[in-house]
């Protein structure tokens, strides 16, 4: 199970969103990032105002701070704008990520402690904080084990995606481990026990193993996607590598890597 490039690349939100765009909640791609967003997110250090938008210069460029004698990448009028208004298209709330991650380990620095961004300067902070992004944008092809310099990665470029904010009851989040194109393994995602979820347990996998079906054009055979039980649908959240690197969650990858089943396995967190 060694990872490559290739199927890094392959799970780039951009690459397999407008494939299963009827699966997943509404996005948008801002691909390639607006780049005084990259320069912005580049550079050392957290500080507030790092959007220029309660000010009225506009040039987007590197500027002076007299009080500190330091210069700053600000993001620029017009990229901040582009920022806004796609919020406004989805609706007026999003969840920000780059090309594989969200900033979930940044909540911390987020005024509702959430993902729900609904102006710049929220999506601005959180991916600034979050160690997650700087690992998308500093190494996220470091656990790759081939060595196709170039090449593969000659056309990439990093992308700003802009996921419609829903309410999300994280007991219905689930982890799918798909080998061999069949779905074997399925993992609760929140680590906490629900009394409930045993009763809806059957119907969720019978969904589960519905919207696995749907993902049959994913370039790799073996995948694990993240899903989201609202009513009676699975929603299709993210994909990620079959790798050590993404967490089994309630299984060990020694555990996935033996099973060999057309009834996949359901693990819920026990009482
Ligand atoms: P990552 O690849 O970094 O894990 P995900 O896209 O899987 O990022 O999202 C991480 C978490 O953020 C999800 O498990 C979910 O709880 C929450 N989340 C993701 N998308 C949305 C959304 N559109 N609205 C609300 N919460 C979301």
């Amino acid at each position: 199970m060694e990872t490559t490039k290739a199927h890094v690349l392959n799970c780039q939100f951009s690459s397999w969103y407008p494939k299963f765009k009827k699966l997943t909640p509404r996005a948008r791609i801002l691909k390639p990032i607006p780049p005084s967003v990259l320069n912005y997110l580049n550079q050392d250090g957290i500080f507030l105002g790092g959007s220029d938008d309660d000010e009225n210069e506009d040039d987007g460029e590197i500027k002076d701070e007299d009080d500190e004698n330091v210069q700053r990448a600000r993001v620029s009028a017009e990229d901040l704008k582009l920022i806004t208004d796609t919020i406004e298209e989805l609706g007026g709330s999003v969840v920000p990520k780059l090309n594989w991650s969200t900033p979930k380990d940044a909540l911390w620095i987020a005024p509702t402690n959430s993902l729900k961004c609904t102006n710049a300067s929220d999506i601005l902070l959180l991916l600034k904080a979050s160690d997650f992004v700087a690992h998308d944008l500093d190494d996220p092809f470091d656990n790759c084990k081939d060595d196709v310099v170039g090449k593969l990665t000659e056309n990439f470029s990093y992308e700003l995606v802009l996921k419609e904010w829903f309410p999300i009851h994280t007991s219905h989040e689930y982890r799918c481990f798909v080998k061999g194109r069949k779905l074997v393994a399925v993992s609760q995602r929140d680590p906490n026990y629900y009394d409930f979820l045993e009763k809806e347990a059957p119907e969720h996998l019978e969904l589960l193993i519905e919207l696995s079906e749907k993902l049959h054009d994913f370039p790799d055979e073996n995948f694990v996607f993240d899903a989201y039980i609202q009513k009676d649908r699975a929603f299709l959240i993210d994909i990620n590598p079959y790798s050590l690197t993404t967490d089994g969650q309630l299984f060990s990858w020694s555990e996935i890597n033996k099973l060999n089943t057309d009834d996949p396995v359901l693990r819920l967190v026990p009482k």
